[in-house]
């Protein structure tokens, strides 16, 4: 909240300067614009929301035949697919990472929507063929945010591998912050899109034993030379949240000694979300947060 005022602040100074008056308005679009394009290569770009409290980051693929979103980013005002548009013509899809409210925001935008097929996001289905995410799954009461039922285009397995055309993506279950949460791993340009799976900052750990199997097989997957890239930025919000394998393994390691009971936990709170928790710091801005109670009394965990 704190960067959110200082750069209004910083707003009005530029408007009241009237011979600035056409930067003015062009520096009031920018600054009001939600999204920022970062490109990682010449397929892949991230899209951060760095004003936003969460500090989300999407991805978008682009094959030769199609393009693809990891995300739908959490803002439901601005179209995130007219970003997108800016990049590519080639038909667009999204696949969520999972099914919290954070990471739907535009997806009302898409004519296709991705899907992990899972039993878990099986029983969304209702009988008028779309999908119903329940608030206890999409948490959106926190943000006052609704998410409306939606169609399905394309349902993935676990392990399918979703061709772009001359750009392949394998969808891995990787359930531990919740139970659908999937990456997708580039296994030939080795990168890891990651979702909430991991992310440089407050991991939310729904189910410990579940997140610590994902974190090991991720572990075999990737190597020490995978880009690994998250879904929530650090504290430097402007940042694209990538991870090293060495954060890796220690992220895994810790989550070993909280299971084994020999790490120590810290009380934790935030004011927008969490109104308890136990904190086990990583390093750096990295933590896991266990025995989640968020500011609206629910309790987080599968
Ligand atoms: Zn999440």
């Amino acid at each position: 909240m704190r960067k959110l005022i200082k750069s209004l602040g910083l707003l009005s100074v530029v408007m009241l300067a009237a011979p600035f008056l056409v930067h003015a308005a062009e520096a009031n679009e920018m600054d009001e614009s939600a999204f920022v394009v970062h490109k990682l290569t010449e397929f892949l770009y991230a899209i951060g929301e760095p004003t936003y409290y969460q500090r989300n980051y999407s991805y978008l693929l682009v094959g030769e035949k199609q393009a693809l979103m990891f995300d739908a980013g959490a803002n439901q005002k601005e179209d995130i697919t007219a970003v997108a548009r800016t990049i590519t013509d080639k038909p667009l899809s999204v696949l969520p990472s999972h099914l919290h409210f954070d990471h739907l925001g535009g997806l009302h935008n898409f004519q296709s929507v991705y899907l992990v097929d899972i039993p878990f996001t099986q029983k969304f289905k209702r009988e008028d063929g779309l999908y119903h995410v329940p608030e206890p799954v999409y948490l959106g009461n926190f943000d006052h945010m609704v998410v409306p039922p939606f169609k399905v285009a394309r349902l993935v397995k676990p392990e399918e591998v979703i061709d772009l055309g001359g750009l392949k993506v394998r969808v891995l279950s990787v359930p531990g912050h919740t139970q659908d949460e999937v990456a997708l791993f580039d296994e030939a340009h080795d990168i890891l899109l990651a979702g909430d799976h991991l992310y440089p900052s407050w991991l939310l750990a729904g189910n410990l034993k579940d997140y610590l199997s994902s974190l090991d097989r991720t572990l075999k997957i990737i190597s020490p030379k995978t880009a690994v890239y998250g879904a929530h930025a650090d504290e430097d919000p402007t940042r694209v949240p990538a991870m090293t394998y060495d954060q890796i393994v220690a992220i895994r390691d810790k989550m070993l000694q909280i299971q084994t009971g020999r790490a120590k936990a810290e009380s934790f709170s935030d004011p927008e979300l969490i109104r308890s928790s136990e904190l086990y710091k990583v390093e750096n801005d990295i933590s896991i947060l266990t025995k989640i109670r968020f500011t609206d009394g629910r309790g987080f965990g599968y």
